[in-house]
């Protein structure tokens, strides 16, 4: 009875119909890794919008400001993309055969029992990760860069443009590019071009044209240039580089790695290969985390989840973990706003804190985009996910710990998932409770050792924007009726 009352969540749960000893003795049967076969990867991905009552707002022409049409995402977007990107009430797609094939060479990803670190935090509670990390590009990021790629090339383009910050994208995309024989352009920003050169030649060696941003190939790299003579560029005008890029060139598109539908739709990947690999288990999970930037691998791994939730099936607490530095969903307000900096691209409903927003030079985490992606900002509005923002110390030495016992070196992103875990399994060696944890490991941190460099050497440091900041850069927010 007891064992009732306290586990509320189990109570629908396949797992709560058996005993405790039943459970205990199955939990030791849990390997390491749980696999599934490669025929027990999911052949569609899983639309959450046709599940959900309150749908994302409409994205907004910024020309009309009124709602986009597939036609007029079309010169920009590949048009199966635009599709995707609009459809709200197509439950499944399926996942064509070339991508599936592709996917057949890092996926189905395993599931992880974190053993080592229940031991080593001395927890009650269960902690399985789903690594995203086994391919070179070394994150989730491959799972779009190959569907895009894909439309790209049976839509018959010749190539696609895009931006990169960090270069994690870029280097999804040129994988991607290579693969279907199509030509990448990645504009990279000025500074990350020049302190990450093994990204931009990890890039180059599959063949992607690297061009750092703001170039001379442009208009608008041109101008910026001539206004600001030696900047070192940013994500916004990189974006507006690349828009630019594929508009005047006959036969390109633009295409981008986080924020957008079509995108966390085809994350979700993620989210139905954890379900299946739990299910094959018995395992009902009590609470699912993932990191936030753009919001595509956090909704990825939650769609089916959060699906169940909606439709009134099961109950799970969902969080989304964003840096204390650029805290969209804990401290942003919910409206229309520009998706970059350049504000060329459409208009999203989504938790902002304004187009404008940079967030502190001292900011290592990544996960630096000011917005959220409009999915992720509804269900999160709605109360079905809750969100928490964590500082870069102690996010660093959670990626510390995991690493020491876990023998994955994790990326800074992936490591604000692993806080909360850690964080949320203490508590449960307070209560005693066995939850079943479960967080997206997203990625490794091997292009990230400045950043331990910086934890290393005792160097790094916490920023919060003051309530002032953030006002000022909320003062931009467009206003739309
Ligand atoms: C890009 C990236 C993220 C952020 O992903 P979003 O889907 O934009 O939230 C997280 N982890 C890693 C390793 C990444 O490369």
């Amino acid at each position: 009875m007891v064992e009732v009352s306290r586990k509320k969540a189990y109570n629908q749960s396949v797992a709560s119909k058996k005993s405790r000893k039943e459970r205990q003795n199955m939990s030791n049967t849990i390997p390491y890794k749980i696999y599934l076969e490669e025929n027990e990867m999911p052949k569609q991905w899983y639309n959450v919008r046709a599940d959900m009552k309150n749908k994302p707002a409409p994205i907004l022409n910024p020309a009309t400001m009124k709602p986009i049409t597939v036609e007029e995402l079309s010169p920009i977007f590949c048009e199966e993309l635009a599709r995707q990107e609009l459809d709200d009430t197509t439950a499944y797609f399926d996942i064509p055969q070339e991508i599936r094939d592709f996917y057949k060479m890092y996926r189905p990803s395993p599931l992880t029992r974190a053993y080592c670190l229940e031991k080593k935090l001395d927890t009650p509670a269960h902690i399985y990760y789903k690594f995203e990390g086994n391919n070179t590009s070394g994150s989730h990021k491959l799972n779009s860069a190959i569907a895009q790629a894909y439309y790209a090339k049976k839509q018959g383009l010749k190539g696609v443009t895009t931006e990169t910050g960090a270069g994690q994208w870029g280097t999804a995309l040129s994988m991607a590019c290579s693969y279907f024989d199509l030509d990448c352009q990645v504009y990279m920003v000025k500074v990350s071009y020049e302190q990450k050169p093994f990204r931009r030649e990890v890039m180059r060696t599959y063949g992607a044209k690297v061009t750092p941003s703001p170039s001379m190939l442009t208009n608008v790299g041109r101008k910026i240039n001539e206004e600001f003579p030696g900047t070192t560029g940013s994500l916004g005008c990189a974006i507006s580089e690349a828009v630019e890029a594929a508009t005047a060139q006959e036969g390109y598109r633009y295409v981008l790695g986080s924020v957008l539908s079509q995108v966390l739709l085809h994350q979700t990947i993620i989210g139905l290969e954890t379900k299946s690999a739990l299910d094959k288990y018995g395992i009902k999970a009590d609470m699912i985390i993932g990191c936030a930037g753009g919001g595509s691998n956090l909704g990825g791994l939650i769609s089916p989840f959060a699906g169940e939730m909606l439709r009134g099936e099961a109950d799970y607490e969902i969080i989304a973990v964003e840096p204390a530095s650029c805290p969209s969903l804990t401290r942003g307000v919910y409206a229309y706003d520009y998706c970059d900096t350049g504000k060329i691209c459409p208009l999203a409903k989504m938790y902002t804190l304004g187009s404008g927003f940079i967030p502190s030079a001292n900011h290592a985490g990544g996960l630096r985009y000011h917005g959220m992606s409009s999915i992720v900002s509804q269900l999160y509005d709605d109360g079905i996910i809750t969100a928490r923002s964590v500082e870069q110390t102690e996010v660093f030495q959670a990626a510390q710990t995991f690493a020491r016992v876990e023998g994955i070196l994790p990326a800074p992103e992936s490591s604000h998932a692993i806080r909360v875990a850690i964080d949320e399994a203490l508590k449960c060696k307070e209560t005693g409770e066995e939850k079943n944890i479960v967080f997206g490991l997203t990625g490794t941190g091997y292009f990230d050792m400045v950043a331990y460099q910086r934890f290393n050497d005792g160097e790094m440091q916490d920023y919060i924007p003051t309530d002032e900041e953030l006002a000022k850069s909320l003062a931009s927010l467009p206003k739309v009726k």
